[in-house]
């Protein structure tokens, strides 16, 4: 049997990788600053994450969600303590695009209402009702969900206020628009939605999955805003690797039995893998190791004459140049062994590193890429 050929592949394969580095089956070593799209949060195999994960797997790797499962409630407390949403409830599922589903099927029960309000050139995944709030051409679905989905450009409060009424079940934001090239929502932006959406009774979710997880320096980007959604999903960092995602979800919102379900939320392995992920974010502060390091890359990139502008927040950044960096991207990853990545903006390199990697592993990728750029 053959793959399905939905992805374009470089001809490069990863067999072993340690904290920012890989190796590839020829034993050549890569410096990795994108992660698999900000998945690796606390490094490649971090002892930390394979000993939990292994020693689960030795006792018992799954059973359902219909038996009790301590780890879920270990899990629940030490994300409202990293995150400081203990009052909120968290519901387990898979992937981003799944939590992101489940956000909006929990604002549409509350509400009653349909209407999804979401940005231009945001991404909320790959299933149909994902795809029906996501703005990018490229990324279809033939059902689509029976949303009725209004687009709005980043931080137009005018479009805002208009868009958001009484009709409206959810408004959705993610933390920093990462797949479009990095873009921050301001902090009015986020205020001002957080007002409508009380005034109107809309849920307000924030879409975590990549910008959660400690990267940008605090547990979500939006807490720079110092707003709380009623609504907030994460996903890949917070598995570093294991596929988990979470739904937190304000007390105003009742649960009811049926509400929500999975087969693999929440199981044995994958609350093993989180609470690993938690703790090692505690352990050894990476999110100081990200806000500290992110500034250092920052200032640096801004630095290069080709660089018009440097985006984003801790260890979520975007360096738009002047000109489009396919090749530059090529020639980092086969002549210098560093893997970046890239965005919906032609221009813009995205780096997404792990939250521990160091100033010499980020020394040694700006100086491959001022010998690209002299
Ligand atoms: N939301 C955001 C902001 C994302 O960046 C992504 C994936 O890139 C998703 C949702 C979808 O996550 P997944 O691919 O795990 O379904």
């Amino acid at each position: 049997m053959e793959l399905f050929d939905v992805y374009p592949l470089y001809p490069i394969e990863p067999v072993k990788g340690l904290g920012s580095k890989l190796w590839d089956t020829e034993g050549t070593e890569y410096l990795d600053l994108y992660g698999g799209h900000a998945v690796i949060s606390i490094g490649h195999s971090h002892p930390h994450h394979v000993q939990k994960i292994s020693e689960q797997l030795s006792k018992l790797g799954f059973y359902s969600n219909a038996v009790l499962n301590s780890l879920q409630s270990e899990l629940a407390d030490k994300l409202g303590q990293l995150s400081g949403y203990q009052d909120y409830k968290l519901f387990l599922c898979s992937t981003g695009a799944e939590a992101n589903e489940n956000a909006l099927k929990l604002a549409s029960f509350h509400t009653g209402r349909k209407k999804v309000v979401a940005l231009e050139n945001g991404f909320h995944g790959r299933t149909s009702g994902a795809v029906a709030i996501t703005d990018n051409p490229k990324i279809v679905s033939p059902f689509n969900s029976d949303h009725e989905v209004e687009l709005i450009p980043l931080n137009d409060m005018d479009a805002l206020e208009l868009a958001i009424d009484e009709d409206t079940a959810a408004f959705i934001v993610e933390g920093i628009q990462g797949i479009a090239g990095i873009y921050m929502p301001d902090n009015e932006f986020l205020v001002k939605a957080q007002e409508l959406c009380e005034k109107h009774g809309v849920a307000f979710i924030l879409d975590e999955v990549q910008s959660g997880a400690g990267r940008t320096g605090k547990f979500f980007a939006h807490q720079h805003a110092s707003v709380r959604p009623d609504i907030i999903t994460l996903a890949k960092g917070i598995g570093n690797g294991f596929p988990v995602a979470m739904v937190l979800i304000s007390p105003e919102i009742e649960p009811w039995h049926g509400m929500l379900g999975t087969t693999f939320g929440g199981n044995h392995l994958a609350c093993s893998a989180a609470l690993a992920v938690l703790e090692v974010i505690q352990k050894e502060k990476l999110m100081i190791n990200s806000k500290e390091l992110g500034n250092y890359l920052k200032s640096e990139l801004s630095a290069f004459n080709q660089v018009k502008v440097v985006r984003g927040d801790g260890l979520m950044i975007g360096a738009e140049f002047d000109f489009p960096i396919a090749e530059l991207r090529k020639k980092l990853l086969f002549e210098h062994k560093c893997f970046t990545g890239s965005a919906a903006n032609k221009n813009t390199l995205r780096l997404l590193p792990p939250l521990n990697v160091s100033k010499e592993e980020l020394d040694q990728f700006l100086s491959a890429l001022k010998e690209e750029l002299v």
